[in-house]
């Protein structure tokens, strides 16, 4: 398979998106904690709210669990369940997802409360939250990369959309062999911003549907538009 490996280091292509996507953290909702916050757990908090939807859903959600209910563990564990389902209603399956922050605030706060995610080791940090029921390893290594800086890649839709069109995993490699390729093409570096702008790529540009590859700051580089030419051209053969 053809790699946009071999046309082009990580750095050079990480310069080019920057240099090309705009990356607004009002648009993250991992983000919004982070800046107006400063607290891990909520934090945490958003990245669960985010799962299988998109950001600005999360984010309603996020605003709404704020002002009706709070973000701090205690918060959530003194809260009627039903006043966190029914705040985080717009980012959907707010069921599963209400339970997910239940079970985190009740795991912070034996593992003995907000601190602990700032101060343990964050391999323990995995271990603990990895122990949550509907909390995997995509929501902590978002959380781990966001709130520690730990250079992990999180693959999302749009992560391993991109990384087989660039030739760098098969496509329906796993979760662990997308996200290992990514650090690798990447060199390990800023990892967290590359994750970001593989998400804005994925919305401009390397669109799941009619990827508008003619206006990509990567046309020179990435293997797909010409890989895509090639197999229309042998599907017009064989016609
Ligand atoms: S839009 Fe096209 S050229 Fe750009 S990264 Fe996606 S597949 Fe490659």
């Amino acid at each position: 398979m053809q790699s946009i490996a071999d046309r082009a280091t990580g750095a050079r292509v990480l310069e080019a998106l920057r240099r090309s996507l705009r990356v607004d953290w009002r648009d993250y909702a991992a983000l919004i904690p982070l800046r107006e916050d400063g607290s891990p757990f909520a934090v945490l908090i958003a990245i669960i709210l985010s799962q299988n939807t998109n950001d600005k859903n999360a984010i309603t959600a996020y605003r709404r669990l704020r002002s009706r209910v709070g973000v701090r563990p205690e918060d959530i564990l003194s809260a009627p369940r039903e006043a966190i389902e029914e705040a985080i209603r717009p980012s959907g399956m707010y069921r599963q997802k209400a339970s997910a922050i239940i079970g985190a605030a009740k795991a912070v706060v034996e593992a003995g409360g907000e601190r602990a995610l700032e101060t343990l080791p964050p391999e323990e940090v995995r271990r603990i939250l990895e122990g949550v029921k509907g909390i995997g390893r995509k929501t902590v290594d978002v959380f781990l990369n966001v709130t520690r800086g730990v250079e992990v890649f999180a693959v999302d839709t749009h992560a391993q959309r991109i990384a087989w069109r660039w030739g760098l995993a098969p496509r329906k490699a796993s979760y662990e062999k997308v996200s290992t390729a990514l650090a690798s093409f990447f060199n390990g570096q800023d990892l967290g911003e590359a994750h970001r702008l593989l998400i804005a790529l994925g919305r401009t540009y390397c669109t799941a549907r009619r990827p508008r590859c003619s206006e990509c700051p990567l046309r020179e580089v990435c293997p797909y538009p010409s890989r895509e030419s090639q197999s229309a051209g042998q599907a017009g053969d064989r016609g």
